[in-house]
């Protein structure tokens, strides 16, 4: 993974910056490989320097690209800061770094270096995804819905929403999911107008529809996804959400693609739901960058201001909550090519009965 330390070399120089020190687990792992639970990484213009604690001596052995020398310490940021060279600017983490470790930084090195916010430089550089990031996510991705398949030929009505949700993080886990990458969410009629409802103990009902949003992570990558579901014959008003909410979700997809915003492509599905009389009733943004995180860049909501390009991963999951009454949301996760766009999420859209 050296072409990635190259990358935040070649970040590095854009800013003159002669070294970032990274601390989040996750930024340490796309860029060194490693993926136990205690390291901090170096890379400075002239060398690379990968600290994690005994525990995982072997571990980083296996793991730890070529490139990097090893250190092993007790306190893995106070040994990054030691042996910096004098007088250089250093950037650091600063949407990462607790208050009291950056107050430690500032004590071993204040006076000797320059310390300069960087963070969200590692973060810009994740967004691109390689090709093998995009066959894990995929992987992910058909794991996660073959976990549900499995779980709907059961039967959910009559099932407690919280049974069903712990069903769901077992099939995946058994299909050889590390976990989920987010506690499954199974919320049914009025519960599904919370977008990010918790499992209730309450017996799913017949002729409504049912919330299932879901996600495994797989080799360290996420998938994300949600369809909604009916339990029979619907009220005609929670049928018309649900094509609503399928409309704008097509139409979204079909934007997805190299070069507009992230809130333009909100601004397709938004329009949509507003035009119907659901302006406030649909309160997020339309999609997140998923890999090593089930959430992580591009945004694509009305703060969205990069442009989509080829090689990110996004969800487009408009939504539409009434409170009191039904919430419906559909999210595919989407492989952004160089010409449209790629869907890893396998699951039919067309309104599905489920028994
Ligand atoms: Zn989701
Ligand atoms: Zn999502």
């Amino acid at each position: 993974m050296s072409h990635r330390a190259d990358a935040v070399v070649a970040e590095l120089q854009e800013r003159k910056l002669d070294a970032l020190l990274v601390g989040n687990l996750v930024n340490v792992r796309w860029l060194t490989g490693f993926t136990g639970s205690n390291a901090a990484a170096v890379v400075a213009t002239d060398g690379r320097r990968f600290i994690t604690d005994f525990r995982y001596l072997s571990q980083a052995a296996d793991e730890v690209g070529d490139g990097w020398e090893h250190e092993i310490a007790t306190a893995v940021l106070d040994r990054a800061a030691e042996s910096l060279p004098e007088g250089i600017r250093l950037g650091f983490e600063d949407d990462h770094l607790t208050v009291k470790q950056h107050a430690r930084l500032v004590e071993l090195l204040g006076d000797r270096l320059e310390l300069v916010a960087a963070g969200g430089l590692v973060e810009a550089l994740r967004l691109s995804k390689e090709p093998d990031e995009i066959e894990k996510v995929r992987a992910a991705a058909r794991l996660a819905d073959e976990a549900l398949t499995e779980v709907l030929a059961k039967g959910i009505v009559g099932r407690k929403e919280r049974e069903v949700a712990l069903d769901i993080e077992f099939a995946m886990r058994r299909r050889g999911a590390s976990g989920p990458s987010f506690p499954p969410i199974v919320a049914a009629a009025e519960h599904g107008a919370l977008p990010h409802a918790q499992p209730r103990d309450v017996a799913i009902g017949e002729g409504t529809l049912v919330v299932i949003d879901w996600g495994a992570v797989l080799d360290g990558y996420a998938s994300d996804c949600t369809r909604t579901f009916a339990t029979g014959e619907l009220d005609p008003r929670d049928r018309e959400v649900y094509d609503l909410v399928l409309h704008a979700q097509q139409a979204a997809l079909a934007a997805v693609k190299p070069g507009p915003l992230g809130r333009e492509v909100d601004a397709v599905a938004r329009q949509i739901i507003d035009a119907a009389g659901h302006a406030e009733h649909f309160g997020h943004g339309l999609g997140h960058g998923v890999g090593l995180e089930v959430h992580e860049g591009p945004r694509l909501s009305k703060q969205g201001d990069t442009p989509l390009a080829a090689g990110q991963i996004v969800t487009v999951e408009p939504g539409v909550y009434v409170p009191g009454q039904v919430g419906v949301r559909i999210e595919d996760l989407v492989a952004i090519t160089d010409d449209g766009n790629e869907v890893l999420s396998s699951l039919p859209k067309d309104l599905k009965v489920v028994s």
